[in-house]
């Protein structure tokens, strides 16, 4: 522990954002890197407590507690402390593949449960990840480390999400052939095509793509196996198959009005907008799918919902509202969310605080459900009838939604935007493989084996988990790799 009085001496502080009305005008990240003093005084906070839940990794009640992937916090506080970052640097890389993707995106359930934070605000964990592999980076310390030998073994993965990446990374260090085969033109999952620009530099994700490629992993885009390839065939080609597909069936809304013009499910937003910018940076005017001009409703509350609400900000939207079911969340953890559990608590997001900043309110409307949309005389979605609901409990205990009488009332809407969650994977490959399903209906197979009804065919990230977080899915991924690595060799020394 480098300084004993650093959490008495030092205030939590996080990196500074772009302002949110100057950050609207691109698609550049908004988080902003804090001078390496700061950063120092930050590591300093870490108690080295002795008893670390900051990188446990438990789930409880269904949400992570501590990191997934047991990052070696407390010792890279130290050390970035000290200002030994390569060092540092080697300690993240042994557990985290792409500490630059959760470095930036993660919700950071470790913070949750830092053990300072019981009675001050928590250590800065994620900033400092992100410090530690950006320094890594520009310094040229991160560089190609193919692997010494080959075992002749070769691996199938399907999907390039986070999963599949990791899980690929993992088998290439391990000496396998491993390609990735991904439907999207572009590599990466929703990494690249969910997850926006302004929080999650694309570059930053080719990146590490074109490091992967350039130590031997093979990456095919542009390619659906079960649609290009049958995936018998590649289960018959390749030693090994590890399906990393992700959980792409989105929610639908079938309400009245729902094949009107203009109401989309979030991601075919998203896609299509991060594709517009990659591909020709706006030059040829707005994505197919505009918010500009246009009063948007988002319905759903949750990450995909703020990341539609500040695609909408940057296209020039005329007003923004988000719908969400559930209720305003406390200001503080309720008393039935103690720590060290993720602090269930009102949070204003990078989108939201956007949309604050240019309409005087945060655009959430809580406790609201759509009843139908209503379209003009050529079919395009003009607005929605809503309604305020109250959840109830009924004689088995259960809760249901009732509407409040006299509530109901009718908001402007050119364009709606579906973003209430996703229900397991698509069937194509599951079929076709004859995979058994658990009860969500995502690929059945364990946690910690992943290995599925088929033989050496394997499942890991959203798709046997359901839609999650980034660093489960690198938690998947590299799991995953170790399963297929004991069962091409009978034994593994992958972690
Ligand atoms: C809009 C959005 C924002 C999010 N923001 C965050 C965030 O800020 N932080 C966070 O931690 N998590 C976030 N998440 C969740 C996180 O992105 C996922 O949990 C994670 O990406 C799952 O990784 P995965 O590798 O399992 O699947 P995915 O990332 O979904 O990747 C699966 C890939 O498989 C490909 N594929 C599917 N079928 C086939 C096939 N038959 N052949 C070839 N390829 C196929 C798909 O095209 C896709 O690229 C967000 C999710 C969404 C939707
Ligand atoms: S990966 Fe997420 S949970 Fe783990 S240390 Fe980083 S921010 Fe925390």
């Amino acid at each position: 522990m480098g300084k004993l009085t650093g959490f008495l001496d030092y205030a939590r502080e996080l990196p500074e954002a772009r302002k949110p009305a100057e950050r609207i005008k691109d698609w550049k990240e908004y988080n902003l890197q804090m001078p390496e003093e700061k950063l120092r005084e930050q590591g300093a906070r870490c108690m080295d407590c002795g008893t670390p839940f900051c990188h446990t990794g438990a789930t409880m009640k269904g949400l992570a507690v501590g990191c997934p992937v047991y990052n070696l916090i407390p010792e890279w506080n130290d050390l970035v402390y000290r200002g030994l970052w390569k060092e540092a640097l080697e300690r993240l890389h042994k557990t985290n593949n792409f500490p630059e993707f959760t470095g930036r995106v993660c919700p950071a359930p470790c913070e949750g449960s830092c053990v300072l934070g019981i009675i001050e605000p928590p250590v800065t964990i994620k900033s400092i990840e992100r410090a530690i592999i950006d320094r890594g980076w520009k310094e040229g310390w991160v560089v190609p480390n193919p692997p010494k030998t080959r075992t002749g073994r070769r691996v199938a993965v399907v999907g390039s999400g986070p999963a599949g990446l990791a899980c690929a990374d993992q088998l290439n260090k391990a000496g396998h052939t491993v390609t990735v085969y991904e439907r999207a033109d572009r590599i990466g999952g929703l990494l690249m095509y969910g997850i926006p620009n302004m929080k999650l530099d694309k570059a930053i994700v080719q990146r590490r793509v074109d490091l992967m490629a350039e130590e031997g992993v093979e990456f095919v885009a542009g390619c659906e196996v079960g649609v290009e390839i049958p995936a018998q065939a590649l289960k018959e080609d390749f030693d090994s198959v590890v399906l990393c597909c992700g959980a792409t069936n989105a929610r639908n809304l079938p309400i009245e009005g729902r094949t009107l013009q203009g109401v989309h499910f979030a991601m075919e937003y998203l896609h299509a907008n991060t594709q517009h910018l990659l591909d020709n940076y706006f030059k040829n005017g707005n994505p197919p799918i505009s918010a500009a001009d246009k009063d948007v409703v988002v319905i759903g509350g949750g990450d995909t919902g703020t990341d539609c609400v500040g695609t909408s900000m940057r296209h020039g939207c005329r007003s923004i509202t988000q719908l969400e079911i559930m209720p305003r969340p406390p200001d503080h953890r309720a008393a039935d969310n103690p720590w060290p559990e993720w602090p269930k608590v009102y949070r204003l997001d990078y989108g939201q605080e956007e949309a604050k900043q240019v309409f005087g309110d945060d655009p959430r409307e809580y406790l609201v459900t759509a009843k139908r949309f209503i379209g003009d005389d050529k079919g395009q979605v003009s607005g929605i009838e809503i309604v305020n609901i109250e959840w109830e409990k009924d004689e088995n205990g259960r809760f249901s939604p009732q509407e409040v009488a006299g509530t109901q009332r009718t908001i402007p809407a050119q364009l709606v935007l579906l973003a209430m969650g996703f229900l397991g994977p698509e069937s194509t490959v599951l079929d076709q493989l004859q995979l058994e399903k658990d009860p969500r209906s995502n690929v059945k197979a364990e946690h910690g084996r992943f290995t599925t009804n088929v033989e050496g065919v394997f499942a890991a990230g959203d798709m046997r988990r359901g839609q999650s977080l980034i660093v489960w899915a690198i938690n998947e991924g590299r799991g995953a790799a170790r399963e297929v690595d004991r069962y091409l060799m009978g034994r593994t020394q992958l972690p």
